[in-house]
């Protein structure tokens, strides 16, 4: 269609590497304006989880829209917010012996960011915040400050201050500690490090490339951050509402952080939605300090409380999201074993997991032949080089396995070509304007 040349701006990105028309979605399938189906193996970003109009929350959705009910709310206390909360409280919450308050953010992930930096910088009176390399928090001033990747930075026109950046886990080598390391910046009164207020924290960095921290380096880090009075936040924006297989994705290493950030799949319906959750002493906010026009969609509290009710009243989700990710993993480990020659290597947990192809060129190749035979799947990592399978939690198993197994056949034609032809060969040319 002509008019996204014409007046669309050219920031534009995932559209680029799926140049098509969609108007219709389902589950797992999204479908072209020609009636092309796609199973969807980027699934918003992580933003659906439960896959594309979930019937069960369409139903409560439609309802709620029927009867009249509350759309925009400031923040004022409706009916459907109230519902949401008690929910969060009682399935979420309180199963996990979790004592947070819930603070409502603007609606994307990168304002529930920017609150949570902004209350940990204000209640210790410190101004740094420590970071991770490949770590990705949003695009707004504050995050994108906590931002790694340099050409998401080198949009922002002005300095980015307030960060210090440290190794994630595994950065520097498998067998090497680096939260030892970030414990020596703090004790050593020459390190150049000023005593950060918080340490905000991703278990698995989506937008870095599904790296995932190990249990035993989440817990170090939450030790050194409780034995130095630094407050831990963890974004769970991408990790979090399941894809690791529980609902936050710091369950499983046995951590508390003091703040959580909350978003994507958090309304399960894909309406924007953020949250910040706060230890209740530290929440320290002064009325209306932070605000936000949209922080009151009350669509999203009630497909988000319908999310709970259905898919976290009991463990038989996180089961399947568990069983899921196995078959993922022995799937994705035969790939990598069959065709990366030594060189490919399989990353991160749950459902959230990934190809690293060492090449951002491959990567692409691969990813550009899987949507021509009917996948979307996109790429992540510093160079977009690693293979991110994102498909929705709901996915069928007959789904999932055809999904995979298409990128798989992309996988094979790719590296049998490599293997054959010099660089730059016009094979891929083809199929790139065949896609475009
Ligand atoms: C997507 C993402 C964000 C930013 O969310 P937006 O809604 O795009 O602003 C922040 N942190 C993490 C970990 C994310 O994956």
């Amino acid at each position: 269609m002509k008019i996204f040349d014409e007046i669309e701006s050219e920031v534009q990105s995932y559209a680029r590497s799926f140049p098509r028309v969609f108007n219709r979605a389902k589950g797992e399938y999204l479908y072209s304006e020609d009636g092309t189906e796609y199973l969807d193996f980027l699934a918003g970003a992580g933003t659906l989880n439960y896959g594309h109009n979930n019937d069960l929350f369409k139903e409560k959705l439609l309802a709620y829209i029927e009867s009249d009910g509350i759309t925009h709310g400031l923040d004022l206390h409706t009916k459907a917010k109230g519902e949401f909360l008690e929910t969060f409280n009682e399935k979420i919450l309180k199963p996990r012996d979790l004592d947070y308050v819930v603070q409502f953010t603007g609606p994307t992930g990168t304002n529930a960011v920017e609150a949570a930096l902004k209350l940990a910088r204000n209640i210790t009176g410190r101004e740094n915040i420590i970071a991770f390399t490949n770590g990705f928090h949003g695009v707004s001033l504050g995050a994108l400050a906590a931002t790694g990747n340099s050409h998401h930075r080198g949009a922002a026109g002005v300095s980015l201050n307030g960060v210090s950046r440290v190794p994630y886990d595994g950065y520097l080598g498998e067998n090497i500690d680096t939260t030892a390391y970030l414990e020596k910046l703090l004790m050593d009164s020459s390190s150049g490090i000023d005593t950060p207020a918080a340490v905000i924290v991703e278990t698995v960095q989506g937008e870095g490339g599904i790296n995932a921290a190990s249990f035993d380096w989440l817990r170090n880090l939450s030790a050194v951050c409780k034995k130095h009075e630094i407050l831990l936040i963890v974004d769970d924006i991408q990790a979090g509402c399941g894809r690791t297989g529980s609902y936050f994705s710091f369950e499983e290493a046995g951590i508390k952080p003091d703040i959580v950030t909350l978003s994507k799949s958090l309304s399960g319906y894909g309406l924007p939605f953020a949250v910040v959750l706060i230890r209740p002493e530290i929440d320290l906010w002064k009325p209306g300090e932070h605000n936000g026009t949209f922080r009151g969609n009350n669509f999203a509290f009630v497909t988000a409380k319908a999310a709970i009710d259905h898919y976290w009243s009991d463990n038989t989700f996180a089961d399947s999201v568990k069983r899921k990710g196995n078959y993922i993993s022995q799937r994705l480990n035969s790939i990598v074993a069959e065709y990366g020659e030594g060189n490919f290597s399989t990353r991160g947990r749950g459902m959230f997991q990934g190809i690293n192809c060492v090449n951002g060129e491959l990567a692409s190749k691969i990813t550009r032949i899987a949507f021509q035979q009917g996948v979307m799947i996109e790429t992540s990592g510093a160079d977009d080089q690693v293979i991110k399978f994102l498909c929705p939690l709901t996915i069928s198993d007959e789904n999932l396995k055809r999904g995979i197994d298409i990128v798989e056949s992309a996988v094979k034609a790719v590296c049998a070509i490599e293997s054959e032809m010099p660089e730059d060969n016009c094979y891929f040319d083809d199929v790139y304007h065949e896609v475009g």
